[in-house]
C-alpha cells in the first residue's frame, strides 16, 4: 500500500501545527494487511488533540488489531490549513499510521461524540476521494460507518452513512468484519454493495439508513420502516454484560503532542443509575458495569509504567459510585512513576464523597483542577432534573477543597431546564458566592468559576419532550446572572454560546430532512462548528431557509405523548412509557433514587436484555443512596434525598 508522507511531508512546515499529522505515538502500530483481512480507518472528526484521548477509538483500534481478520488505523479531521492545502495538491485523506489513503480502506468509521462535527465528518468522506451521498457510492468505495452517542439519532445523518452502530462496540467490529470479509471474498470486485448492506442490517446492533423507508405527515414523521421483510424493524443497542472481559485500551497511545485529558485513562465503571433526566449518556449506558479492583490495579500499574505518566484518570459517568473507589484512590495515590507521585483525577466524583479526607488524599500528589457539577441552581431545580443533592453537600465539598489547600474551583449549571424561573438561574449566583466566601474562610485568595451552559433536550432521555428554549431566552437568563455577578468579588462567569446551543438542538433531535441542511453548511465551508472562531449561526439559518425548515419546529416545540419521534425504531433499551412517565414525575418535582440500591422501576435496560448491573460491592458506597426501600422521593423531603453531585478534578470536561 502506497504512503502519502512523501507528499504530505512537504506541506507540514507551512501549516500550524505538524505534529498533528505524524503519527508514530507509542502504542500505535503499523499494519500491512494480508490478503483477506478487513482494514479499518478509525476517523475522530475533530482535531488530534480532541481525537487522540478518545477512549472508544482507541478500544476498538486494539480489539481491530488483535483480530486476524483484520487491521485498523486511526486519521483526525485536518485543520482548515492542511485541508486547504492538501486539496491544492490532490493529497486525500490519510491515516497517521501509515499514511494510507482514506479511500483505500474497506471500512472509514467515525466516532460521534458531538453533533456539531456532523459538518466535519461530511468533510473527511469527501476529503477521501469518496462520494458524501451513500446513494452515488459503489463496490470500489469503502463502506462508511459511525458509532458513539450521537448515533442513537443518526438520522440527520441518513443520507451519508452505510451503517451505524447502537452501544458497546467492542463485540459487533468482529461480526461486522467478518460480514465484510465473506462479502469481499465472494465478490472481490465490490459489485454487490446493496447485499453487504442488507447483511450488515441483521448483526444486531447495527442500522443500515438507506434499508428503511421514511413517511411523513405534512411536517411530522409518520413511519420509519423496514424495506424488506427480514430486516429488523427496530434496531436494539449492544452492550457487553461484563467489563472484565474488555481490559482494553492495554496500550494507551502516548500522543507526540499536547492533547486535551493527557493523562493515563482506566475506565472503572460503564453505565449510570443515577437517572439525571438531562443526561442522554447515564440512560443510554445502562445497566452499570463495574470493573473489578483488581483489574483496575493492574491497568494502572501496567499503564504508568508504560507510558510515563504521573497523572491517572479514573473514568466513569460518576466515579465516586465505584464500589472500590476509596482503595483504588489511596492506592495509586502512593504509588510512584518514574520517582513522582502520582496524582489521581476523577472525572466524576459526588460531592459527598469529596471530604476532608478525600481531598487530604488527592492532594498528596498534586493539586489539579477541581470541578463540581451542581448542574442547578436551586433545590426545586435539582429536584425537577432528578439531580438530587442539597446546597450544604456541595458547601461541605468546597469547604473540604478549600480547607486542603485548593484556591479555586469550577462550577458547572445548565441553564433553559424545564420549569426554569429566573429565581433558579439567579440561585446559580448565589451557590457561586456562597463557594467563594467558604474559601476565604481558608484563603483571601478563594475563588470560583461558574460555567453554564444552554441545556439542549437529548433523545432517549425524559425531557426529549420538552421544547428548548429560544436564544433570546438563554441570552436573556445569561445576562441576569451576568448583572447579578456584576459586583461579586471572586467569581468569573462563563457560558456558552446560546448561537451554537439553538444548532446543537436542530440537529440532537433532528429527522431525515436535516441532511441537507448539513450538507449545505459544509459546502458553504461550515467546518469545526464546535470552534467558536469558526462558528457561524448565519450558515444555518440560511441552509434551513433555503431547504424550507423551521428552527422553531425542530428546536423550540414541545412534542406531544403520541408523535412519532425520529429515533422510535432505535432502542436504547429503555421503555418510551417509563420516559414519559419520568418526564411528568419531573414536572412535579418528584425525584427517583438510585436503582442499584433500590427495586428496579423497569425502564427496560435491565429486564430487557436479561442482564444486571455489575458491582464489585453489594455494600453502597460511602454517602452512597441507601434507599428508601420504595425507590421514590417526592418533594419536598431533603432530608431522605441522596447525596450526589458530580466532581470534576484535572479540569476534565463532561
Ligand atoms: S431495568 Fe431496573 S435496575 Fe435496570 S437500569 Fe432500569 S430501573 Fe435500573
Amino acid at each position: 500500500m502506497d504512503s502519502l508522507w512523501p507528499h504530505l511531508e512537504k506541506l507540514l512546515p507551512r501549516v500550524q501545527k505538524p505534529a498533528r499529522y505524524i503519527g508514530c505515538e507509542d502504542g500505535a502500530v503499523h499494519p500491512v494487511p494480508e490478503p483477506g483481512q478487513v482494514s479499518w480507518l478509525l476517523v475522530y472528526p475533530d482535531t488530534y488533540e480532541i481525537g487522540l484521548p478518545n477512549q472508544g477509538l482507541q478500544i476498538l483500534y486494539e480489539i481491530l488489531n488483535e483480530n486476524p481478520q483484520a487491521v485498523a488505523e486511526r486519521s483526525y479531521a485536518p485543520w482548515t490549513d492542511l485541508d486547504a492545502l492538501m486539496r491544492s495538491e490532490g493529497i486525500p485523506l490519510f491515516s497517521v499510521d501509515t499514511h494510507r489513503s482514506a479511500g483505500s480502506f474497506d471500512v472509514v468509521a467515525f466516532n460521534l461524540s458531538a453533533e456539531l462535527t456532523y459538518t466535519n465528518l461530511l468533510n473527511c468522506i469527501d476529503l477521501a476521494g469518496i462520494p458524501v451521498r451513500t446513494e452515488h457510492r459503489d463496490g470500489s468505495h469503502p463502506l462508511v460507518l459511525a458509532g458513539g452517542h450521537c448515533t442513537y439519532n443518526p438520522e440527520p445523518l441518513a443520507d451519508f452513512l452505510d451503517a451505524v452502530v447502537l452501544g458497546d462496540g467492542e463485540e459487533v467490529v468482529t461480526e461486522i468484519t467478518a460480514v465484510i470479509a465473506d462479502w469481499r471474498q465472494s465478490d472481490p470486485t465490490g459489485g454487490s454493495r446493496h447485499e453487504v448492506l442488507r447483511a450488515l442490517a441483521k448483526v444486531p446492533g447495527v442500522y443500515v439508513p438507506s434499508m428503511y423507508h421514511v413517511a411523513y405527515d405534512g411536517p411530522h414523521l409518520r413511519s420509519v420502516t423496514p424495506r424488506f421483510a427480514d430486516i429488523p424493524e427496530r434496531v436494539e443497542k449492544r452492550t457487553i454484560a461484563d467489563l472484565a472481559d474488555w481490559p482494553y485500551p492495554r496500550r494507551q497511545l502516548v500522543p507526540v503532542t499536547e492533547v486535551v485529558h493527557d493523562r493515563l485513562n482506566v475506565e472503572v465503571f460503564r453505565g449510570c443509575t443515577r437517572g439525571c433526566r438531562f443526561c442522554q449518556a447515564g440512560m443510554i449506558t445502562r445497566p452499570v458495569r463495574e470493573r473489578p479492583a483488581d483489574q483496575v490495579r493492574q491497568m494502572i500499574a501496567d499503564g504508568l509504567r508504560r507510558t510515563g505518566y504521573d497523572e491517572v484518570a479514573l473514568t466513569s459517568l460518576s466515579s465516586a459510585d465505584y464500589s472500590g473507589i476509596g482503595e483504588v484512590v489511596s492506592d495509586t495515590v502512593r504509588s510512584s512513576s518514574a520517582g513522582r507521585p502520582v496524582s489521581v483525577a476523577l472525572p466524576s466524583l459526588r460531592v459527598d464523597a469529596f471530604t476532608v479526607g478525600v481531598a487530604a488524599e488527592i492532594g498528596r500528589a498534586r493539586r489539579t483542577g477541581l470541578t463540581f457539577a451542581p448542574e442547578a441552581g436551586t433545590w426545586r431545580m435539582r429536584q425537577v432534573i432528578n439531580k438530587l443533592i442539597s446546597d450544604d453537600d456541595l458547601y461541605g465539598a468546597v469547604e473540604s477543597a478549600y480547607s486542603q489547600g485548593w484556591r479555586r474551583m469550577k462550577l458547572y449549571f445548565l441553564t433553559g431546564l424545564p420549569t426554569e424561573t429566573d429565581e433558579d438561574t439567579l440561585g446559580i449566583a448565589e451557590l457561586a458566592r456562597q463557594c467563594v466566601a467558604l474559601g476565604r474562610k481558608h484563603t483571601k485568595s478563594a475563588s470560583v468559576t461558574v460555567s453554564v451552559g444552554g441545556f439542549v433536550p437529548k433523545p432517549f432521555t425524559p425531557f426529549q419532550w420538552f421544547g428548548q428554549n429560544t436564544v433570546a431566552e438563554l441570552s436573556r437568563k445569561i445576562g441576569l446572572l451576568k448583572d447579578d455577578l456584576r459586583r461579586s468579588s471572586g467569581v468569573q462567569l462563563k457560558w456558552h454560546d446560546p448561537k451554537a446551543t439553538l444548532v446543537e438542538g436542530i440537529v440532537s433531535r433532528g429527522d431525515r430532512r436535516l441532511g441537507v441542511v448539513i450538507e449545505d453548511v459544509w459546502r458553504h465551508g461550515g467546518l469545526f462548528q464546535e470552534w467558536s472562531e469558526h462558528f457561524e449561526l448565519g450558515r444555518w439559518m440560511d441552509a434551513m431557509e433555503r431547504h424550507g425548515l423551521s428552527p422553531d419546529w425542530y428546536v423550540h416545540r414541545h412534542r406531544t405523548e403520541d408523535e412519532v419521534l425520529p429515533w422510535d425504531h432505535l432502542s436504547a433499551g429503555l421503555h418510551k412509557d417509563f420516559l414519559w412517565q419520568d418526564w411528568r414525575d419531573s414536572l412535579e418535582s418528584v425525584g427517583l433514587e438510585d436503582c442499584r440500591w433500590t427495586p428496579c422501576y423497569d425502564c427496560g435496560a435491565c429486564t430487557g436484555y436479561g442482564i444486571e448491573h455489575i458491582v464489585a460491592s453489594a455494600v453502597p458506597p460511602a454517602g452512597g443512596s441507601q434507599g428508601t426501600g420504595q425507590g421514590i422521593v417526592t418533594a419536598p423531603s431533603p432530608v431522605a434525598v441522596p447525596a450526589a453531585v458530580p466532581v470534576v478534578l484535572g479540569g476534565s470536561g463532561r
